[in-house]
């Protein structure tokens, strides 16, 4: 899985199998105690390269088959401008246990919702949100076309290069990412989908419309600054619950979604399928003229950064609840899309209490 037969780090643009240098981390960088983040597998921290005095981002996996997989599929990612860099791989022994360090490029503008919530120059439009969304699936469309699927694509693990007005969004993480080309016949799945017959929709397709999922919850968080998903707080999932999740229902509720283009509001629709066979691919997604044109999208202001500021606190069970529908999709691919279940939402009924119901407008499928 890891071959080694090229030398590093000339052929990292390509994303080439890489050999791990087994020589000490700490003879080229010195490693700082600025945590640059954490995630469920331990700290990213800042780094300094001796050499150049230039600033990295550090992250070290325990070296297992996982980790490996992790490492050589981001690597394979690692020549598309709008997916976070690897620099350097060290294979070293702390205390008797082998770790892989893996040191990325410093993504230090933060994270994208952050970034649009501390925004002071005026309010975020419908053409900006256009324009990150073409960045992202710049990203995807690099990943889906090797026959990646991430898997863990949520607003966590979409970086900026650096607060700069001219940063550049990347994508990171690929912990959960997968291979999705069928290699043999031992990996027809044993599972009965609800609605998509396994001979329909392959594995490998199954995989890349989940992202493409996740794709359009990201698309709506951007445009109106609240997802189209929301459950019974943290509750495990029920049969029932499931159930209404296959029906997939979500709407676009005003004021916020008022002034946002039709075009905007079907894109969404296409991305948030409840069948995944019915799903846009990135194809079609990329090819769209909301996301190939963005430069002609409206520049609407949006509620977008108001919105993410007044429900902050909110915020952590917005990722809990797409960590949740991202890992239901990952074990059980009868399982796909969040309802908005306007009886028993909380933060909806909250928010439409405060507007008065009488907003709420259409419902899509
Ligand atoms: P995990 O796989 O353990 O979840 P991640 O790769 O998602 O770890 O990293 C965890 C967090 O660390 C990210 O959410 C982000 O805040 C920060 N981070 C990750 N990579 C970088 C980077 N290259 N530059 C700056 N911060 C980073």
């Amino acid at each position: 899985m890891f071959k080694s037969n090229q030398s590093y780090p000339q052929s990292i643009a390509q994303g080439p199998p890489l050999e791990p240098k087994k020589n000490p981390i700490t003879e080229e960088y010195e490693i700082s105690n600025n945590v640059l983040g954490l995630g469920i597998n331990g700290k990213v921290v800042e780094c300094i390269k001796k050499s150049s005095g230039t600033k990295f981002a550090l992250k070290v996996l325990h070296d297992n088959s996982k980790a490996r997989r992790e490492l050589e599929l981001h690597l394979k990612a690692s020549g598309c401008r709008n997916i976070v860099k690897i620099v350097d791989v060290f294979e070293n022994t702390y205390s008797g246990t082998k770790c892989l360090l893996v040191v990325m490029e410093c993504m230090e503008g933060g994270e994208l919702f952050q970034r649009i919530q501390d925004r002071q120059d005026g309010p975020f439009t419908e053409r900006e949100a256009a324009q990150i969304m073409h960045e992202i699936c710049v990203a995807l469309k690099y990943l889906h076309d090797r026959n990646i699927a991430h898997r863990d694509l949520k607003p966590e693990n979409l970086l900026y290069t650096s607060p700069h007005y001219d940063a550049i969004i990347k994508l990171t993480d690929f912990g959960f990412a997968k291979e999705t080309y069928v290699k043999d016949t031992l990996q027809t799945p044993c599972y009965t989908p609800y609605y998509a017959a396994p001979e329909v929709l392959g594995p490998e397709k199954y995989d890349k419309s989940c992202d493409i999922w996740s794709l359009g919850v990201i698309m709506y968080i951007l445009l109106c600054g609240f997802p189209p998903f929301y459950s019974n707080h943290g509750l495990a999932i029920s049969p029932g619950m499931k159930a209404r999740i296959r029906t997939g229902q979500y709407d676009f509720p005003a004021p916020e979604w008022s002034n946002v283009t039709t075009e905007a509001k079907d894109l969404i629709k296409g991305m948030l399928s409840v069948d995944p066979n019915k799903r846009l691919t990135i194809d079609e997604v990329i090819k769209n003229n909301w996301i190939a044109q963005y430069t002609n999208v409206p520049q609407t202001p949006l509620h977008t950064n108001r919105i993410l500021k007044e429900e902050e606190q909110q915020w952590p069970e917005v990722q809990e609840e797409m960590n949740r529908s991202l890992a239901s999709m990952r074990v059980d691919p009868g399982l796909h899309l969040k309802n908005l279940d306007n009886s028993s939402n909380a933060l909806l009924n909250k928010r439409k209490k405060a507007k008065g119901a009488d907003q709420g407008e259409s419902s899509v499928n």
